[in-house]
């Protein structure tokens, strides 16, 4: 139990639900499944049950303890493990995911033996580089050996599939052009091997730019979101799509005022650098209207354009570690201390949030 009410993260688990079950609606309609994926909430694990309920058909995070979580939890559709595993967690990896994302040999290697020390079979999706530059094998024949390896060689290995994610290092969009080049891939894989993949994974949630143009290629049928559900945010700010068919507000963050006082807006005195070594620029707007409130960069991270007032004028003019600076003056309303500011947040911050034991999260379902 927490000494403290704020900063509070109230998550509201019903709406998680929701946004999952329309999600899954949406995509069921191009005969695409869906992975809820946990890390951008570090995994709380009424999450996972909150998407499991909302009909996704299994859960997926980028961290072993996450997923493991989620079992304990009681939930009960396949867990993925959405990171290259570690050789060093394998034998976890085995125990507790059924499938895992997979682009080096060597790893392959270490999990079919521990597959067939722990009498299971372990899935693998094999990732294609598409020229996002994370994880995923480059050359075509790599990816297509290592396919026939795992079909033909690792009895303690099913190949599930192929997938790709982009997105993420190289900021590339997942266009017609690159699901199809994914498509190609799955195919000669298919002719290799002579049967059909049971998934093309097309991607992540800003895949669902495709369903919403409608272009999304025939072959493509799994999807891992976990970014549509949870903030159904970056379509909407980064292409222009409106997600209002989504609830945008999973997540509130409430930070309680602790000074309210009219100040220069320019420091006075000798400037060298922040808390944090930066050199920021100050503006000389005159004496200004305050709020100083009890959340900093401690709790949502290292920006505050991470996070977003809902009272109309507010705007926040710098933080550290633990305190966040308001300029208030243009705001109709009288704040006051002791009152409550809520704000909405974004990917960055949510890892934060979730994950910081300074903020009090608040789990609500009505
Ligand atoms: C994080 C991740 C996802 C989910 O991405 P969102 O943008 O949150 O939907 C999907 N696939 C992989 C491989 C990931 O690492």
């Amino acid at each position: 139990m927490s000494v403290h009410s704020y900063p509070k993260l109230e998550i509201r688990l019903d709406y998680l639900r929701e946004n999952t079950e329309k999600i899954v609606k949406l995509a069921s309609e191009f005969g695409i499944e869906i992975t809820g994926v946990i890390k951008g909430a570090t995994g709380i694990p009424e999450c996972s049950l909150m998407m499991e309920e909302g009909g996704a058909a299994s859960i997926a995070s980028s961290r072993i303890e996450q997923l493991i979580d989620a079992k304990n939890a009681g939930v009960k559709i396949p867990l993925i493990m959405l990171r290259i595993p570690m050789i060093s967690e394998a034998e976890d990896i085995v125990r507790y995911c059924d499938i895992s994302v997979n682009s080096e040999i060597e790893v392959l290697k270490a999990l079919n033996k521990e597959a067939i020390s722990q009498g299971k079979i372990h899935k693998v999706l094999l990732m294609a580089e598409l020229g996002d530059l994370r994880e995923g094998f480059w050359e075509r024949y790599e990816i297509q050996e290592a396919a026939l390896m795992v079909e033909e060689g690792f009895d303690g290995l099913y190949l599930q599939g192929v997938g790709v994610n982009l997105g993420c290092y190289g900021s590339l969009d997942y266009t017609v052009d690159k699901l199809e080049e994914l498509i190609q891939i799955a195919e000669d894989i298919e002719s290799a091997i002579g049967r059909k993949l049971d998934w093309i994974s097309g991607g992540s949630s800003r895949t669902i730019e495709r369903l919403l143009e409608k272009d999304i290629p025939k072959r493509i049928n799994h999807f891992r979101v976990g970014e549509a559900p949870l903030l159904a945010r970056d379509l909407e700010t980064y292409h222009g799509y409106d997600m209002s068919f989504l609830h945008k507000d999973v997540f509130t963050l409430k930070a309680e005022v602790i000074e309210v006082k009219n100040k220069p807006s320019y420091p006075f005195g000798t400037i060298s650098v922040d808390a944090f070594g930066n050199k920021p620029h100050y503006e000389d707007r005159g004496v200004r209207k305050r709020a100083l409130l009890g959340v900093g960069k401690a709790d949502y991270g290292s920006s505050i354009e991470n996070i977003f007032p809902h009272v109309e004028g507010v705007k926040i003019i710098g933080a550290s570690s633990d305190h966040t600076i308001l300029d208030i003056e243009d705001v109709a309303e009288d704040i006051k201390v002791g009152d409550v500011l809520s704000f909405n947040i974004n990917y960055g911050s949510m890892i934060f949030l979730t994950s910081s034991r300074n903020v009090v999260v608040e789990l609500i379902k009505k």
